[in-house]
Order: structure tokens, then C-alpha cells, then sequence
């Protein structure tokens, strides 16, 4: 199989620079893509061409399955990198960039299915060994009696959760046996509206965990690593905040057996590309809930405890090539932190899109800036507020919370507002500091 050649970035922002940034280091042409506004986004300019696929709504634009094969076709790219969001789980789109003669850069289409059905993804893992949340094992049907026995069996609080959910929405929290079938009712309607498809499933809804993800990379030869984990607890409405790499205060026997069943899942489903395992951690126990067939926004923290450049690995990967790293000798050095820096009011969430007058990145020793933003950028309203992610690193934990601090303090974003108050007040919080939190941390501290 040849190297790619030529990648078609099929994304925006960070991620977009991201990935251009990769490709140039492994020599591979770019081409960006991009809506009307975006045309003064950095990695367009930095990119070897570009092509307009359509107006700023993303449905017209980054949404636009043919336009954006079209675009591949007429820039003859070779590859197709989908980022995260917009296209990037959508198994439809990876099969029809491969049927058009382009390579996709992730898993096989068949597996970005089989994996962005919630249903499906739990009972794959529950047989190749990966340790579940105890639930409905399965849809939920139009039996009533069986669906309060189910709940029943799991013990209540439940949680009621569609199969093709994403993006933290599709979730219900039903405390009582009472409110049960009306509330399974709604997130059917809620579900079938926003996903195009009304099944849901239970879970028991655990009180107190933590969000713990494993990181893995598989090549087409069989070879499956994993770089170890990260802790995403700090969360709003299930969206991650901050996010760290190693998981602090994991039990280790636990860990080591959750890393091992997640390489050799990848291993029985024939997994290809880089990939994400999220669980829940409470009691010293990991219970999976889903796996994500892509590059995770916080993957950064991922590549500065352990050198590796994920991105490069995809492309390698994408390319035909072996794993560069074998399980041995990959090695986690120190804490890298990462906090998710978004256009929005710190208090209200309220997005504040508009023109940055003036930024000034932070910089120094293990820190790490990766943003699309420079003076003069306009945030457009349309698309996700993420403009910068700030990432530190620390031979402990304790020196990457201090310097992404300084960090904070050094980043000037004028003329917007961003919720770098809000990660101010998380790094000096004692929970978070002494690692006593659990995925309601966040939204208990904003209640106070
Ligand atoms: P999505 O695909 O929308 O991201 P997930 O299944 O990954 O949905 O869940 C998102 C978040 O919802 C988790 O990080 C966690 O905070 C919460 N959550 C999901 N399942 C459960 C559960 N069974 N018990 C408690 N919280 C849960």
C-alpha cells in the first residue's frame, strides 16, 4: 500500500491545524476545506490549496458528504482525514470516501457502525472481555411489564439512554419505578428527532464515578497498542472541561487488566486507526460505555506523557504502515493537564463569538498551545466555541496543575469572552486538587 500523498483535511479549527501540521512534518501535500466564513481560518492559509465547500451552515458545508468527495476529487487528494465531529463517526461518510477511491483515515466503516450504535458497541466489548455497566443488555421493547422488571433487576437510580446518542445528549436519570416508562417514552421521541432512530437501552446510573478513557492505536497488521489513560471528570452537561493524562489514584491491578481487554477487544474486532475506550470508574472498577472511532479533542495530554504523535500515527497507519512503538516501549512520563478554552461566558456557558482583538499565547517549559486563534480572528457563530486548548506538562501532577496556572494567567484573549475564569477557579479548587471528584464535580462547585 503507498504512502498517502495528499490529504484532504475534511475539518475546521484547531483540528484542521492540527492535522495539516502533522502531514507536513511526514511530507504529505494538504488540502483544506472550508465554509464561506472560514476562508481566514489559519490551516487554510497554511495549506498547499483549498477549496470553498458552501455556506457557513455546517450542514451545507462540513456536513456536505458530496461536496466534500467532490473537492477530493478535483484536488486529486488522496486521503481523507475527518478530525472529530462533523463527519468523523459517521460510518456512511468513511464508506463512501473508500467506494470514491479515497482512503479514510480511521477505522473501517463497518466499524464506526458497529461501534456508534451504542447497543451494539456494549455487547461486542461485553464478549471480547471489557468489563460493562450492568444494564438491559440490549433495546429496550414495547413490552412495558418487561421494561419495569429489567429496571427492576438493575436497581434504581437508572439510566435510560439512546443507542445512537452522542455528544452528551439522548440520556435520561430515572430515579423511581414510578416515572420510568413516561421518561423511556421521551428520550424514544427525544431520541428519534435528534438521531433519526427511537432505540434506547438501560443502564444503571452510577453515583459517583469518575470518567477514565483508555487511548489505543492498531495498524492493518494486527498490532494493537494503548497509551495508557485519561481522566475527564471535570465535565458540564457531559461536555469534558479539563482533562489530564495519566489517570491519578487508579487502582493499578484493575488498570492493567482494563488495558489489557481493551488491546485485545481491537485485537477481535479487527479494529484499524486510533480509537478511544470511555468508562466509568468508581470502586476501583472501569465499566465501559462507549467506544469513540476517532482522535479525541483531548488527545494532546495523551501524546505528552508518552511522545507519541497520534496524529502521525493515523496517518502512518492510514498509509499502510506497521505501529512505530510496541507495547514495551511505550512508557508514561510525568502528568500532562489540558484545558478546554472555549468563546463563551464564564458563568452563563452563554457562546461570545465575535472578532479577538488582540491574543498572546502562553509559553514556557511543558507548555503546549494549540489554537487556531491569532489577532484579528473573527469567532463565527455557528460552530463549536473551542478556540484554544492549553496543555501542560509536569514531571507530577502537581507541577502541570501549577503551570497550566501560569498558563492561564498568560493568555490574553481580548474583544471575546472565554471560560479561562472558570478553569482558574477548577485548578485551585481542593477536590480537583487532591483528586477527590467524580464526573459531577463541575456542576456541584457551580451550584455553591
Ligand atoms: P455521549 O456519547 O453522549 O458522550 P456517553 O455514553 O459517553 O455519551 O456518556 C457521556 C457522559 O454521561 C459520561 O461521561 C458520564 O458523565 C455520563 N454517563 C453516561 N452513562 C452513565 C451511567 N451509566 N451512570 C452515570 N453517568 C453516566
Amino acid at each position: 500500500m503507498a504512502m498517502l500523498d495528499k490529504v484532504l483535511i475534511a475539518n475546521r479549527g484547531e483540528i484542521a491545524l492540527r492535522i495539516l501540521r502533522a502531514c507536513k512534518e511526514l511530507g504529505i501535500k494538504t488540502v483544506a476545506v472550508h465554509s464561506q466564513v472560514d476562508r481566514e481560518l489559519m490551516h487554510v492559509r497554511l495549506a498547499d490549496e483549498s477549496v470553498c465547500i458552501g455556506p457557513n451552515s455546517p450542514v451545507d458545508s462540513y456536513l456536505n458528504i458530496p461536496t466534500i468527495i467532490s473537492a477530493a476529487e478535483v484536488t486529486d487528494s488522496m486521503g481523507i482525514h475527518p478530525g472529530y465531529g462533523f463527519l468523523a463517526e459517521n460510518a456512511d461518510f468513511a464508506e463512501q470516501v473508500e467506494k470514491s477511491g479515497f482512503r479514510f483515515i480511521g477505522p473501517r466503516a463497518e466499524t464506526i457502525r458497529l461501534m456508534g450504535n451504542k447497543v451494539s458497541a456494549i455487547e461486542a466489548m461485553k464478549e471480547a472481555g471489557v468489563p460493562t455497566v450492568p444494564g438491559s443488555d440490549g433495546p429496550l421493547t414495547d413490552d412495558d411489564k418487561r421494561t419495569l422488571e429489567i429496571a427492576r433487576n438493575i436497581g434504581y437510580p437508572v439510566m435510560i439512554k439512546a443507542a445512537s446518542g452522542g455528544g452528551g445528549r439522548g440520556m435520561q436519570v430515572v430515579h423511581s419505578e414510578a416515572a420510568l416508562l413516561k421518561a423511556v417514552q421521551i428520550t424514544q421521541t427525544e431520541a428519534k428527532n435528534a438521531f433519526g432512530d427511537p432505540t434506547v437501552y438501560l443502564e444503571k446510573f452510577l453515583e459517583k464515578p469518575r470518567h477514565v478513557e483508555v487511548q489505543v492505536l492498531a495498524d492493518m497488521h494486527g498490532n494493537v497498542i494503548h497509551l495508557g489513560d485519561r481522566d475527564c471528570s471535570m465535565q458540564r452537561r457531559n461536555q469534558k472541561v479539563i482533562e489530564e493524562a495519566p489517570a491519578p489514584n487508579i487502582n493499578e491491578e484493575s488498570r492493567q487488566r482494563t488495558f489489557k481487554a481493551c488491546v485485545d477487544a481491537c485485537k477481535k474486532i479487527g479494529y484499524v486507526g486510533a480509537g478511544t475506550f470511555e468508562f466509568l470508574y468508581q470502586d476501583g472498577e472501569f465499566y465501559f460505555i462507549e467506544m469513540n472511532t476517532r482522535v479525541q479533542v483531548e488527545h494532546p495530554v495523551s501524546e505528552m506523557v508518552t511522545g507519541v504523535d497520534i496524529v502521525r500515527e493515523q496517518l502512518r497507519i492510514a498509509s499502510g504502515e506497521k505501529l512505530q512503538y510496541s507495547q514495551d516501549e511505550i512508557t508514561i512520563s510525568g502528568h500532562a493537564m489540558e484545558c478546554r478554552i472555549n468563546a463563551e461566558d464564564p458563568k452563563t456557558f452563554v457562546p461570545s463569538p465575535g472578532k479577538v482583538s488582540h491574543f498572546h499565547a502562553p509559553g514556557g517549559n511543558g507548555v503546549r498551545v494549540d489554537s487556531h486563534m491569532y489577532s484579528g480572528y473573527s469567532v463565527p457563530p455557528y460552530y463549536d466555541s473551542l478556540i484554544a486548548k492549553l496543555i501542560t506538562w509536569g514531571d507530577d501532577r502537581e507541577i502541570a496543575r501549577r503551570r497550566m496556572k501560569i498558563a492561564l494567567d498568560e493568555m490574553l484573549v481580548e474583544g471575546i469572552k472565554t471560560n479561562q475564569a472558570l478553569h482558574r477557579q477548577l485548578l485551585r479548587d481542593g477536590g480537583f486538587k487532591q483528586v477527590d471528584f467524580t464526573i459531577h464535580h463541575l456542576e456541584n462547585l457551580m451550584r455553591d
